[in-house]
């Protein structure tokens, strides 16, 4: 069976490791499950992973609604009354089965459940599989502040199961795809050479490249598990794009904007200040403006929503002492992070990402 082993928890691929799991939950002997997920995941994903999971621990079910708007403290709240309701106490357990929303606020609301409980994670989106579910970063948004309030906890065990995305969208898809190509931009210039022309990538050998997507992210994940270095890199297109997408989450009117949509921007937007800050050659930052803009198209934003935008910037965690600070490329599969950057600089960055 294919496995990453991190010094903090196991992760397998494929339907073999529900038996991982099945064993481990057994001899762990937790008195009751919480299985979380969200009303689609338990519609779509839930039947596939009850039937094939061994234990005879019992369970609960708790869904939640699907999407980006409920993973807030409301939502938290609601989750740990049910747990409380189920007679969930210390020695029971949380499976989160469903994305990037369940897999973040599951986590967190297990960290903190009676000072914290034991999480497995089970992705069920490709952005998921690739991004969130790995590395122990666990949280949910302060109204439309992005992952403000959240903790550090590391999952017991993933099980990454391809199977999940025949009833994915393909615009979900793609939304996932953003968080390869940032794992290649940042880390590895091969992977992200044979990601960048989407046309010509073989999706029949998804694992394969989920894999490599997630034995990079354990990687710098083991290197710095608490984000005070290396880790950070991770952020790459998250300083711009996490703004976009809290923009997007305060204009409902606005059509809906999908998170890794929202980091494919950060990441043209990023990159053309790396090539300003960093000197990240032009050809190069043209070659990954087009490789981004003809898998996600380019959105249009007028001034004044440039400038709305750059408002949300002041609530990324990385910045220090109210100066923004961003993850910029030298060359692809080289950042540096920490970088300070001027407003004026991003929008330049706005002003070429319409070009
Ligand atoms: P999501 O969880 O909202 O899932 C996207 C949509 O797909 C939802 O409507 C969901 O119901 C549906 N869905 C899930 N699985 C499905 C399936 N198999 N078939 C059909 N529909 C399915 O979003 P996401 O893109 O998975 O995750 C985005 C979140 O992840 C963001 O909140 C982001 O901040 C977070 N994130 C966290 C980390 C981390 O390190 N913790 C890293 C990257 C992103």
């Amino acid at each position: 069976m294919i496995k990453v082993e991190t010094p903090d928890y196991p992760i397998y691929f494929g339907v073999e490791g529900y038996a991982s799991l099945g064993a481990y939950i057994n001899e762990k002997q937790y008195s009751k499950l919480l299985i979380l997920t969200d009303s689609t995941c338990n519609e779509l994903c839930l039947p596939h992973f009850l039937a094939h999971l061994p234990t005879t621990v019992p369970f609960e079910i708790v869904e939640i609604e699907p999407g980006e708007t409920a993973k807030n403290l409301t939502t938290c709240e609601g989750v740990w009354a049910a747990m409380l309701e189920l007679g969930l106490d210390r020695y029971s357990a949380v499976i989160t089965v469903g994305g990037g929303v369940v897999s973040d606020l599951g986590g967190f609301v297990a960290s903190v459940y009676m000072r914290g409980i034991d999480c497995f994670i089970v992705p069920t989106t490709l952005l998921a599989m690739v991004d969130a579910s790995i590395g122990g970063k666990t949280g949910v948004d302060l109204d439309a502040a992005k992952n403000c309030i959240g903790s550090f906890a590391m999952p017991k065990m993933v099980v990454v199961d391809a199977q999940y995305l025949e009833t994915l969208e393909p615009r979900e898809l793609k939304s996932g795809y953003a968080e390869m190509l940032k794992h290649g931009l940042i880390y590895d210039e091969s992977y992200f050479n044979h990601l960048k022309d989407i046309a010509q990538v073989d999706f029949g050998d998804i694992e394969t490249l989920i894999y490599h997507a997630v034995s990079i992210k354990s990687q710098i994940v083991q290197e710095d598990p608490q984000e005070q270095g290396l880790r950070k890199i991770l952020n790459f297109g998250h300083s711009v794009g996490h703004a976009v997408e809290s923009y997007y989450l305060t204009n409902p009117n606005k059509e809906r904007m999908l998170h890794g949509e929202a980091i494919a921007i950060g990441m043209v937007i990023e990159s053309y200040i790396s090539t300003v800050i960093l000197g990240l050659n032009q050809t190069i930052y043209q070659g990954i403006k087009e490789s981004i803009q003809y898998i996600y198209g380019k959105q249009i934003f007028s001034n004044s929503e440039v400038e709305e935008i750059l408002t949300w910037l002041k609530f990324d965690k990385k910045n220090r002492a109210g100066e923004i600070r961003m993850v910029l490329l030298s060359k692809i599969g080289v950042a540096s992070y920490d970088v300070e950057v001027t407003k004026e600089l991003i929008t330049k960055g706005f002003e070429d990402y319409l070009k």
